[in-house]
């Protein structure tokens, strides 16, 4: 089974499908936890997409689409994956087409305003990519999961997350019309406990 995570930064993507990885045993693809790691590394794709991270910006169609194909070849994805957070144009949602056949596509639907109020508080685990709020952390800033020491995202800044959310609503948004018309989508309000949330994407799988 194919599942497509679709919605803005900052919507739950990672969380939710992280979540419905390990309950279906499926794996979940990332291209952004892709790229950054490509970034730390400083391979030729890092170097390439750093500037169009770092600006909120989308990488290339092309280098995030062959990123991808190549790690589609691995084994583990014999049996269908999770995606989180592609595609996010039409051009990477045509492509996608080509590869593979998509079953479900969850839309996470969150207002700008609560984007960037969970963005701002946002800070992930630069070792393991654990992702938590400050508001559930408090002044300790051990990451729960390995010990690393919990940071904000370059790109969680705010006039950063603005970019993001103006490129989402022009380069992305789109994807809702496309997927509703192939009569895959459905949309879950992502505002609220993360369990509830949970709760309705397992619904919408149902
Ligand atoms: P994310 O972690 O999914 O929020 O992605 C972080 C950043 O990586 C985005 O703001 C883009 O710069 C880049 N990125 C991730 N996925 C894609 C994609 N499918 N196409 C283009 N750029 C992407």
């Amino acid at each position: 089974m194919n599942i497509v995570f679709l919605g803005p930064p900052g919507s739950g993507k990672g969380t939710h499908a992280a979540r419905i990885s390990e309950a279906m045993g499926l794996p979940r693809i990332s291209t952004g936890d892709m790229l950054r790691e490509n970034m730390k590394l400083s391979t030729p794709l890092g170097i390439e997409a750093k500037s169009f991270v770092e600006a909120g910006k989308l990488v290339p169609d092309e280098l995030v689409i062959d990123m991808l194909k190549e790690r589609l070849a691995e084994p583990d994805c014999a049996n269908g994956v999770l995606f989180d957070g592609f595609p996010r144009t039409e051009r990477q949602a045509e492509a996608l087409d080509e590869i593979a056949k998509i079953d479900r596509v969850i839309n996470l639907d969150i207002s700008d305003a609560e984007i960037v109020e969970r963005m701002s508080g946002r800070r992930v685990c630069p070792a393991c990519g654990f992702t938590t709020h400050v508001s559930w952390m408090g002044d300790d800033l051990a990451c729960k999961k390995c010990g690393g020491v919990l940071e904000m995202r370059a790109d969680d800044a705010p006039e950063t997350v603005l970019e993001r959310l103006r490129v989402y609503h022009r380069q992305t948004q789109p994807l809702i019309d496309y997927y509703e018309q192939k009569g895959l989508l459905r949309t879950v309000s992502s505002v609220g406990d993360v369990a509830d949330v949970q709760q309705r994407v397992r619904e919408a799988l149902a």
